[in-house]
């Protein structure tokens, strides 16, 4: 009798007809990655992944964080042997101390001489039988609810054994996106969700030297890292911004800063996204949150930009993106009080519905392209 994980991935991958092998491929290779460091072995048994460790807490607090994977069940693993499933049945249902249970068999083994309904029927029978105390057979959401698995072995769990996973979709599988990350609250929830949705990330962040110091650049970097946890690995793409915001400030309006400001953001952002070879750019925006993230802002800022721009906060309300962000764990770097560049650069009463033609025009006494090349060939790269 062993203890194993029992990985069970996001019902969306079946879906997926013929890229169901790369999928496949691809949710292992980065449950490999999250494993690496452990000793550990990757069981398959007609279909099913599970993990064997001498670890099994740490390599399952590992394997749940791996996009795809919805569930990590801690599974005991016996012989395909009735008699020995019947008496683990009943331990199962004794240690959860339960007044009312159900089994609920897979039989994929054909070779197993009883179908699903007669295990369950038998073992239930079983556990009744010889279980001493108060219980009873419960259909509908039973305390105890204990799964019996046969396969070329057997395998039990309950309820109490099954552990969250992160959900999603496998990393990598679904293109690549340049976010702009900044050290507040958004950007990095905006991150994990594009992420989680199989998105390979990049980051970029603005840096205002030396109006926004080094620690907000840390901050930013250990931002990157959280994200990095749940990835493979991160870039982190450092563009120095002061030129640029200086050159706003001498030749534009005060009140179209911010807007000139983000189109300068997301010129510089597909610029790199462009040189890296990365499809779209995404951000931290909700709609209606600041002054600056009003409909026509966006659509002022996405009006420069030569790719597809996602922002997967975008009807999110302020609180629900901070549950998240204390979940994933982001939220605690994200408060410290360090400013960032757009706190600096404010104007005191900012375009809220900016448009297209007059910010273009505005924009003219700017040498646009000179500024975004100087940005771009003076990147810092960090890697995570
Ligand atoms: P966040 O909490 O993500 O900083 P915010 O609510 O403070 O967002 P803004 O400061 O208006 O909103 O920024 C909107 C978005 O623009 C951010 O979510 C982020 O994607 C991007 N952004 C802002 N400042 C920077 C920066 N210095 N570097 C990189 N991206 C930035
Ligand atoms: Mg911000």
């Amino acid at each position: 009798m062993k203890k194993l994980l029992l990985i069970k991935s996001a019902p969306e991958i079946f879906l997926k007809g013929l890229n169901r092998n790369k999928f496949e491929r691809l949710l292992k290779k980065n449950i490999a990655k999250k494993l690496e460091g452990i000793e550990y072995e990757f069981i398959t048994d007609m279909g099913r992944w599970f993990v064997y460790s001498e670890d099994l807490e740490e390599a399952c607090s590992r394997v749940r964080k791996v996009f795809g994977v919805t569930q990590v069940c801690i599974v005991t693993q016996i012989e395909r042997d009735y008699e020995e499933i019947k008496k683990l049945a009943l331990s199962k249902v004794i240690e959860a101390k339960a007044s009312n249970f159900k089994i609920e068999t897979n039989r994929a083994n054909k070779e197993f001489p009883k179908n699903s309904m007669e295990v369950s029927r038998e073992v239930g029978g079983y556990v009744l039988t010889n279980y001493e105390g108060e219980l009873s057979v419960k259909i509908n959401n039973p305390e105890c609810l204990v799964k019996v698995e046969i396969r070329d072995k057997a395998y039990l769990y309950t309820k109490l054994d099954i552990v969250k996973g992160e959900g999603g979709l496998p990393y990598g599988v679904n293109g690549s996106t340049m976010l702009m990350l900044s050290g507040g609250i958004d950007s990095p929830v905006a991150g994990y969700m594009m992420a989680r949705r199989g998105v390979e990330l990049h980051c970029v962040y603005y840096h205002s030297h030396p109006y926004t110091s080094e620690r907000a650049k840390d901050k930013v970097k250990d931002l990157a890292k959280v994200l990095a946890s749940y990835t493979e690995k991160v870039n982190l793409y450092v563009v120095p911004f002061t030129e640029i915001q200086m050159g706003i400030i001498e030749k534009c309006r005060e009140d179209e800063l911010t807007i000139i400001m983000r189109r300068f953001m997301m010129r510089v952002a597909c610029e790199l996204a462009e040189q890296k070879g990365i499809q779209s750019v995404s951000t931290g925006e909700s709609i209606g949150q600041v002054a600056s993230q009003t409909m026509e802002g966006l659509i002022v800022s996405t009006d420069v930009a030569d790719r597809p721009v996602f922002r997967p906060l975008i009807s999110m309300d302020k609180e629900d993106i901070m549950d998240i962000s204390r979940r994933i764990g982001t939220y605690d770097i994200s408060i410290r009080p360090y400013e960032d560049c757009c706190t600096i650069f404010v104007p005191k009463h900012p375009k809220t519905k900016p448009q297209v033609e007059p910010i273009r025009k505005s924009e003219e006494a700017l040498d646009i392209d000179a500024l975004v090349k100087e940005a771009v060939d003076n990147v810092e790269v960090y890697r995570f």
